[in-house]
Protein backbone atom coordinates (compact mmCIF):
# COMPACT_ATOMS: atom_id res chain seq x y z
CA UNK A 1 0.00 0.00 0.00
CA UNK A 2 1.05 3.65 -0.93
CA UNK A 3 0.07 5.74 1.84
CA UNK A 4 0.19 9.79 2.27
CA UNK A 5 -0.02 10.68 6.24
CA UNK A 6 -1.52 13.49 7.09
CA UNK A 7 -0.15 15.06 10.74
CA UNK A 8 2.51 12.20 10.62
CA UNK A 9 5.05 14.01 12.66
CA UNK A 10 2.35 14.30 15.82
CA UNK A 11 1.65 11.86 18.14
CA UNK A 12 -0.67 9.80 16.64
CA UNK A 13 0.39 10.30 13.28
CA UNK A 14 3.68 8.88 14.15
CA UNK A 15 2.42 5.60 15.60
CA UNK A 16 0.39 5.47 12.32
CA UNK A 17 3.25 5.94 10.59
CA UNK A 18 6.09 3.66 12.27
CA UNK A 19 2.81 0.93 12.22
CA UNK A 20 3.16 1.19 8.14
CA UNK A 21 6.84 1.86 7.72
CA UNK A 22 8.03 -0.67 10.15
CA UNK A 23 5.73 -3.65 10.47
CA UNK A 24 3.72 -3.35 7.60
CA UNK A 25 6.39 -2.25 4.51
CA UNK A 26 3.93 -0.03 3.31
CA UNK A 27 5.21 3.10 1.53
CA UNK A 28 4.56 6.13 3.27
CA UNK A 29 4.59 9.91 2.29
CA UNK A 30 4.44 11.91 5.98
CA UNK A 31 2.69 15.49 4.85
CA UNK A 32 3.24 17.60 8.13
CA UNK A 33 3.66 21.66 8.58
CA UNK A 34 5.63 21.39 11.60
CA UNK A 35 3.85 23.26 14.17
CA UNK A 36 4.91 23.77 17.75
CA UNK A 37 3.27 19.92 17.87
CA UNK A 38 5.02 18.25 15.10
CA UNK A 39 8.56 16.81 15.55
CA UNK A 40 10.52 14.88 13.17
CA UNK A 41 11.73 13.56 15.88
CA UNK A 42 8.91 11.68 16.40
CA UNK A 43 9.40 9.32 13.47
CA UNK A 44 13.32 9.24 13.95
CA UNK A 45 12.29 5.21 13.21
CA UNK A 46 11.39 5.69 9.94
CA UNK A 47 13.86 8.16 8.58
CA UNK A 48 15.80 6.76 5.92
CA UNK A 49 13.91 3.55 5.82
CA UNK A 50 12.99 2.16 2.22
CA UNK A 51 9.32 3.59 1.25
CA UNK A 52 9.41 6.44 4.03
CA UNK A 53 9.17 10.06 2.43
CA UNK A 54 8.65 13.39 4.44
CA UNK A 55 7.36 16.54 2.51
CA UNK A 56 7.17 19.25 5.32
CA UNK A 57 4.05 21.02 3.91
CA UNK A 58 0.77 23.26 4.94
CA UNK A 59 -2.69 21.28 4.34
CA UNK A 60 -4.45 24.05 3.87
CA UNK A 61 -2.04 24.76 0.74
CA UNK A 62 -4.01 23.03 -2.20
CA UNK A 63 -2.34 23.33 -5.08
CA UNK A 64 0.32 21.89 -2.95
CA UNK A 65 -1.66 18.71 -1.99
CA UNK A 66 -2.78 18.36 -5.25
CA UNK A 67 1.05 18.35 -6.65
CA UNK A 68 1.78 15.81 -3.85
CA UNK A 69 -0.72 13.48 -4.48
CA UNK A 70 0.04 13.41 -8.31
CA UNK A 71 3.28 12.58 -7.68
CA UNK A 72 2.98 10.25 -4.71
CA UNK A 73 0.23 8.18 -6.38
CA UNK A 74 -1.27 7.04 -2.99
CA UNK A 75 -3.66 4.32 -2.48
CA UNK A 76 -5.28 5.73 0.50
CA UNK A 77 -5.08 9.32 2.41
CA UNK A 78 -5.03 9.34 6.52
CA UNK A 79 -5.67 12.45 7.25
CA UNK A 80 -4.43 13.47 10.91
CA UNK A 81 -3.34 16.44 10.41
CA UNK A 82 -5.01 18.92 12.76
CA UNK A 83 -5.04 21.32 15.57
CA UNK A 84 -5.44 19.49 18.59
CA UNK A 85 -5.30 20.88 21.91
CA UNK A 86 -8.35 22.04 23.45
CA UNK A 87 -7.81 24.55 26.18
CA UNK A 88 -5.32 26.38 23.19
CA UNK A 89 -8.66 26.15 20.86
CA UNK A 90 -10.15 28.38 24.49
CA UNK A 91 -7.31 30.75 24.31
CA UNK A 92 -7.26 31.36 20.36
CA UNK A 93 -9.75 29.29 18.03
CA UNK A 94 -8.19 30.67 14.64
CA UNK A 95 -5.60 28.24 14.14
CA UNK A 96 -8.17 25.35 14.70
CA UNK A 97 -10.45 27.09 12.29
CA UNK A 98 -8.08 27.42 9.47
CA UNK A 99 -6.66 23.63 9.81
CA UNK A 100 -9.38 21.65 10.54
CA UNK A 101 -11.78 23.03 8.93
CA UNK A 102 -10.29 24.77 5.64
CA UNK A 103 -7.24 22.65 5.91
CA UNK A 104 -9.57 19.28 5.53
CA UNK A 105 -11.77 21.03 2.71
CA UNK A 106 -8.69 21.51 1.10
CA UNK A 107 -7.75 17.73 1.25
CA UNK A 108 -10.96 16.85 0.16
CA UNK A 109 -10.22 18.71 -2.36
CA UNK A 110 -7.25 18.00 -3.69
CA UNK A 111 -8.19 13.99 -3.18
CA UNK A 112 -11.57 14.31 -5.35
CA UNK A 113 -9.64 16.06 -8.29
CA UNK A 114 -6.66 12.75 -7.50
CA UNK A 115 -9.74 10.28 -7.27
CA UNK A 116 -11.10 11.57 -10.43
CA UNK A 117 -8.27 11.34 -12.39
CA UNK A 118 -7.79 7.88 -11.50
CA UNK A 119 -9.06 4.41 -13.37
CA UNK A 120 -9.90 1.15 -12.94
CA UNK A 121 -8.03 -1.15 -9.83
CA UNK A 122 -6.51 2.47 -8.69
CA UNK A 123 -9.49 4.08 -8.42
CA UNK A 124 -11.28 1.19 -6.83
CA UNK A 125 -8.98 1.03 -4.21
CA UNK A 126 -8.10 4.28 -3.27
CA UNK A 127 -9.68 5.34 -0.01
CA UNK A 128 -10.03 8.98 2.63
CA UNK A 129 -10.03 8.24 5.38
CA UNK A 130 -10.46 11.10 8.22
CA UNK A 131 -9.11 10.81 11.60
CA UNK A 132 -11.66 12.27 14.33
CA UNK A 133 -12.27 12.37 17.84
CA UNK A 134 -15.18 11.38 19.96
CA UNK A 135 -15.54 14.88 21.35
CA UNK A 136 -17.74 16.10 18.42
CA UNK A 137 -20.36 14.06 20.24
CA UNK A 138 -20.65 16.12 23.41
CA UNK A 139 -20.56 15.30 27.04
CA UNK A 140 -22.33 12.27 28.47
CA UNK A 141 -24.37 11.89 32.06
CA UNK A 142 -23.57 8.94 34.15
CA UNK A 143 -24.47 6.48 31.30
CA UNK A 144 -24.46 5.41 27.94
CA UNK A 145 -22.15 5.71 25.44
CA UNK A 146 -21.30 7.66 22.14
CA UNK A 147 -21.72 5.58 19.52
CA UNK A 148 -21.75 5.64 15.41
CA UNK A 149 -25.20 7.06 15.33
CA UNK A 150 -24.89 9.29 18.17
CA UNK A 151 -25.51 12.96 17.12
CA UNK A 152 -23.15 15.60 17.18
CA UNK A 153 -23.39 18.01 19.90
CA UNK A 154 -19.96 19.45 20.04
CA UNK A 155 -19.05 22.07 22.88
CA UNK A 156 -15.23 23.69 22.27
CA UNK A 157 -13.70 25.36 19.57
CA UNK A 158 -11.86 22.43 18.74
CA UNK A 159 -14.76 19.33 19.04
CA UNK A 160 -16.77 22.59 16.57
CA UNK A 161 -14.06 22.04 14.37
CA UNK A 162 -13.57 19.02 13.98
CA UNK A 163 -17.38 18.31 13.75
CA UNK A 164 -17.45 20.90 10.66
CA UNK A 165 -14.51 18.63 9.22
CA UNK A 166 -16.46 15.50 9.73
CA UNK A 167 -19.10 16.92 8.27
CA UNK A 168 -17.08 18.00 5.11
CA UNK A 169 -15.84 14.59 4.53
CA UNK A 170 -19.55 12.93 4.34
CA UNK A 171 -20.43 15.28 2.36
CA UNK A 172 -17.92 14.55 -0.13
CA UNK A 173 -19.16 11.09 0.08
CA UNK A 174 -22.07 11.70 -0.60
CA UNK A 175 -22.12 14.69 -3.24
CA UNK A 176 -18.76 13.72 -4.94
CA UNK A 177 -18.57 10.00 -4.62
CA UNK A 178 -15.25 10.20 -2.45
CA UNK A 179 -14.85 7.01 -1.04
CA UNK A 180 -14.33 8.18 2.96
CA UNK A 181 -14.15 6.31 6.14
CA UNK A 182 -14.37 8.84 9.34
CA UNK A 183 -13.11 7.02 12.66
CA UNK A 184 -13.83 8.93 15.77
CA UNK A 185 -11.34 7.79 18.50
CA UNK A 186 -11.80 8.19 22.55
CA UNK A 187 -8.46 9.63 24.35
CA UNK A 188 -5.20 8.46 23.40
CA UNK A 189 -2.02 8.26 25.37
CA UNK A 190 1.28 6.48 24.62
CA UNK A 191 5.08 7.44 23.87
CA UNK A 192 5.71 10.50 21.72
CA UNK A 193 2.78 12.66 23.31
CA UNK A 194 3.14 16.21 23.28
CA UNK A 195 4.15 17.46 26.96
CA UNK A 196 1.44 19.84 27.12
CA UNK A 197 -1.62 17.17 27.16
CA UNK A 198 -2.43 15.81 30.86
CA UNK A 199 -0.83 12.46 30.94
CA UNK A 200 2.59 13.34 29.68
CA UNK A 201 2.13 16.80 31.82
CA UNK A 202 1.82 15.20 34.57
CA UNK A 203 4.30 12.60 34.12
CA UNK A 204 6.96 15.21 33.34
CA UNK A 205 5.51 17.57 36.43
CA UNK A 206 5.65 14.28 39.27
CA UNK A 207 9.11 13.70 37.41
CA UNK A 208 10.31 17.46 38.13
CA UNK A 209 8.46 18.16 41.74
CA UNK A 210 6.33 20.45 39.97
CA UNK A 211 2.53 21.34 41.12
CA UNK A 212 0.26 18.57 39.00
CA UNK A 213 -3.15 20.70 38.12
CA UNK A 214 -6.54 19.07 38.14
CA UNK A 215 -9.23 20.59 36.34
CA UNK A 216 -12.43 21.45 39.05
CA UNK A 217 -12.44 18.26 41.47
CA UNK A 218 -10.94 15.95 39.06
CA UNK A 219 -14.72 14.06 38.62
CA UNK A 220 -14.22 14.39 34.35
CA UNK A 221 -14.48 11.20 33.03
CA UNK A 222 -12.48 10.18 29.90
CA UNK A 223 -11.72 6.77 27.85
CA UNK A 224 -8.29 5.80 27.60
CA UNK A 225 -6.58 3.95 24.67
CA UNK A 226 -2.83 3.24 24.20
CA UNK A 227 -1.87 5.22 20.93
CA UNK A 228 -0.56 2.09 19.50
CA UNK A 229 -3.50 0.43 19.52
CA UNK A 230 -5.25 3.21 17.85
CA UNK A 231 -2.97 3.52 14.79
CA UNK A 232 -3.32 -0.58 14.48
CA UNK A 233 -7.79 -0.14 14.62
CA UNK A 234 -6.64 2.58 11.87
CA UNK A 235 -4.61 0.57 10.04
CA UNK A 236 -7.39 -1.84 10.00
CA UNK A 237 -10.50 0.04 9.07
CA UNK A 238 -8.35 1.87 5.86
CA UNK A 239 -7.50 -1.76 4.63
CA UNK A 240 -10.96 -3.10 5.30
CA UNK A 241 -13.37 -0.77 6.16
CA UNK A 242 -16.12 -0.22 3.98
CA UNK A 243 -16.91 2.99 2.63
CA UNK A 244 -19.02 5.72 3.59
CA UNK A 245 -19.50 4.00 7.26
CA UNK A 246 -17.89 5.63 10.40
CA UNK A 247 -16.13 3.53 13.13
CA UNK A 248 -16.06 4.42 16.67
CA UNK A 249 -12.68 3.26 18.23
CA UNK A 250 -12.27 3.15 22.42
CA UNK A 251 -10.04 2.12 24.71
CA UNK A 252 -13.08 0.99 27.48
CA UNK A 253 -11.17 2.41 30.05
CA UNK A 254 -13.27 5.36 31.26
CA UNK A 255 -11.20 6.65 34.32
CA UNK A 256 -11.81 10.28 36.22
CA UNK A 257 -9.05 12.33 35.60
CA UNK A 258 -7.70 12.47 39.18
CA UNK A 259 -7.55 8.67 39.37
CA UNK A 260 -5.24 9.18 36.60
CA UNK A 261 -2.98 11.20 37.81
CA UNK A 262 -3.06 9.53 41.62
CA UNK A 263 -2.22 6.95 39.29
CA UNK A 264 0.86 8.28 37.82
CA UNK A 265 2.09 9.27 41.56
CA UNK A 266 2.31 6.26 42.28
CA UNK A 267 3.88 4.40 39.65
CA UNK A 268 6.13 7.21 39.35
CA UNK A 269 6.83 6.78 43.25
CA UNK A 270 7.72 3.21 42.87
CA UNK A 271 10.25 3.61 40.49
CA UNK A 272 11.65 6.92 41.22
CA UNK A 273 11.35 7.18 45.19
CA UNK A 274 10.97 11.05 46.10
CA UNK A 275 11.10 12.64 49.50
CA UNK A 276 7.44 12.73 49.67
CA UNK A 277 4.86 10.93 47.62
CA UNK A 278 3.70 12.49 44.51
CA UNK A 279 0.08 12.71 45.19
CA UNK A 280 1.20 15.86 47.39
CA UNK A 281 1.95 17.94 44.29
CA UNK A 282 -1.35 17.77 43.03
CA UNK A 283 -3.00 21.15 42.72
CA UNK A 284 -6.93 21.61 41.90
CA UNK A 285 -7.37 24.28 39.36
CA UNK A 286 -10.36 26.73 38.05
CA UNK A 287 -12.12 24.18 35.90
CA UNK A 288 -11.87 24.55 31.93
CA UNK A 289 -14.89 26.15 30.52
CA UNK A 290 -17.55 23.74 29.09
CA UNK A 291 -15.31 21.39 29.99
CA UNK A 292 -17.53 17.99 29.13
CA UNK A 293 -17.88 16.05 32.27
CA UNK A 294 -17.91 12.32 30.53
CA UNK A 295 -16.44 10.64 27.45
CA UNK A 296 -17.30 6.39 26.85
CA UNK A 297 -16.90 5.20 23.58
CA UNK A 298 -19.42 2.31 22.51
CA UNK A 299 -16.68 0.42 19.99
CA UNK A 300 -18.68 -2.96 19.53
CA UNK A 301 -18.59 -2.42 15.76
CA UNK A 302 -15.14 -2.10 14.86
CA UNK A 303 -14.39 -4.87 16.89
CA UNK A 304 -18.00 -7.00 15.70
CA UNK A 305 -16.85 -6.18 11.65
CA UNK A 306 -13.24 -5.97 11.72
CA UNK A 307 -12.15 -8.02 14.69
CA UNK A 308 -10.06 -5.59 15.90
CA UNK A 309 -9.13 -5.55 19.56
CA UNK A 310 -7.22 -3.70 21.98
CA UNK A 311 -3.96 -5.31 23.31
CA UNK A 312 -2.95 -2.96 26.25
CA UNK A 313 -5.21 -2.59 29.42
CA UNK A 314 -4.83 0.93 30.94
CA UNK A 315 -2.90 -0.65 34.05
CA UNK A 316 -0.27 -2.15 31.19
CA UNK A 317 -0.65 1.11 29.05
CA UNK A 318 -0.01 3.36 31.66
CA UNK A 319 2.87 1.85 33.17
CA UNK A 320 5.00 1.13 29.44
CA UNK A 321 3.86 5.10 29.00
CA UNK A 322 5.90 6.23 32.08
CA UNK A 323 8.55 3.47 31.18
CA UNK A 324 9.23 5.39 27.85
CA UNK A 325 9.22 8.88 29.04
CA UNK A 326 11.93 7.89 31.91
CA UNK A 327 13.93 6.14 28.76
CA UNK A 328 13.46 9.27 26.56
CA UNK A 329 14.72 12.15 27.88
CA UNK A 330 16.00 13.13 24.55
CA UNK A 331 12.82 13.72 23.42
CA UNK A 332 10.53 15.48 25.91
CA UNK A 333 13.34 17.80 27.59
CA UNK A 334 14.01 19.94 24.91
CA UNK A 335 10.02 20.49 24.39
CA UNK A 336 9.70 21.07 28.06
CA UNK A 337 12.19 23.94 27.50
CA UNK A 338 10.26 25.52 25.46
CA UNK A 339 8.06 26.13 27.99
CA UNK A 340 5.29 23.82 27.26
CA UNK A 341 4.69 22.61 31.48
CA UNK A 342 1.56 24.36 31.79
CA UNK A 343 2.33 27.19 33.29
CA UNK A 344 1.64 29.34 29.86
CA UNK A 345 -1.98 28.11 29.92
CA UNK A 346 -2.63 29.30 33.75
CA UNK A 347 -2.74 25.48 34.46
CA UNK A 348 -1.03 25.98 38.01
CA UNK A 349 -3.23 28.55 39.40
CA UNK A 350 -4.58 27.08 42.45
CA UNK A 351 -8.70 27.43 42.57
P1 LIG B 1 -0.92 16.40 17.39
O1 LIG B 1 -1.25 17.81 17.76
O2 LIG B 1 0.04 15.63 18.24
O3 LIG B 1 -0.34 16.34 15.90
C1 LIG B 1 -0.89 17.11 14.86
C2 LIG B 1 0.10 17.14 13.71
O4 LIG B 1 -0.49 17.86 12.63
C3 LIG B 1 1.41 17.84 14.06
O5 LIG B 1 2.51 17.07 13.60
C4 LIG B 1 1.32 19.17 13.32
O6 LIG B 1 2.59 19.68 12.91
C5 LIG B 1 0.46 18.78 12.12
N1 LIG B 1 -0.26 19.94 11.56
C6 LIG B 1 -0.99 20.86 12.22
N2 LIG B 1 -1.47 21.78 11.36
C7 LIG B 1 -1.04 21.42 10.12
C8 LIG B 1 -1.24 21.96 8.82
N3 LIG B 1 -1.95 23.07 8.62
N4 LIG B 1 -0.68 21.32 7.77
C9 LIG B 1 0.06 20.19 7.95
N5 LIG B 1 0.29 19.64 9.16
C10 LIG B 1 -0.27 20.25 10.23
O7 LIG B 1 -2.33 15.67 17.30
P2 LIG B 1 -2.70 14.15 17.62
O8 LIG B 1 -3.05 14.02 19.05
O9 LIG B 1 -1.68 13.25 17.02
O10 LIG B 1 -4.06 14.02 16.79
C11 LIG B 1 -4.06 13.60 15.43
C12 LIG B 1 -5.48 13.54 14.93
O11 LIG B 1 -6.23 12.61 15.72
C13 LIG B 1 -6.23 14.87 15.03
O12 LIG B 1 -7.02 15.02 13.88
C14 LIG B 1 -7.09 14.73 16.27
O13 LIG B 1 -8.25 15.49 16.16
C15 LIG B 1 -7.39 13.24 16.25
N6 LIG B 1 -7.63 12.61 17.55
C16 LIG B 1 -6.77 12.81 18.60
C17 LIG B 1 -7.02 12.14 19.81
C18 LIG B 1 -6.06 12.28 20.98
O14 LIG B 1 -6.35 11.78 22.07
N7 LIG B 1 -4.90 12.90 20.82
C19 LIG B 1 -8.13 11.32 19.96
C20 LIG B 1 -8.99 11.16 18.86
C21 LIG B 1 -8.73 11.79 17.66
Amino acid sequence: MRILVTGGAGFIGSAVARLLVLERGATVLVVDKLTYAGDRRSIHDCEGKHGFQFLEADICDTARMRAAMAEFQPDAVMHLAAESHVDRSITGAADFIQTNINGTFSMLEAARGYHDGLEGDAKARFRFHHISTDEVFGSLGETGAFSETTAYDPRSPYSASKAASDHLVRAWHETYGLPVLVTNCSNNYGPYHFPEKLIPLIILNALDGKPLPVYGDGSNIRDWLHVEDHARALVSVVEHGKVGETYCIGGRAERRNLQVVQTICDLLDQRRPGAAPRRELIRFVADRPGHDQRYAIDCSKIERELGWRQKQSFETGIAATIDWYLANEWWWRPLREKKYSGERLGLVTEK
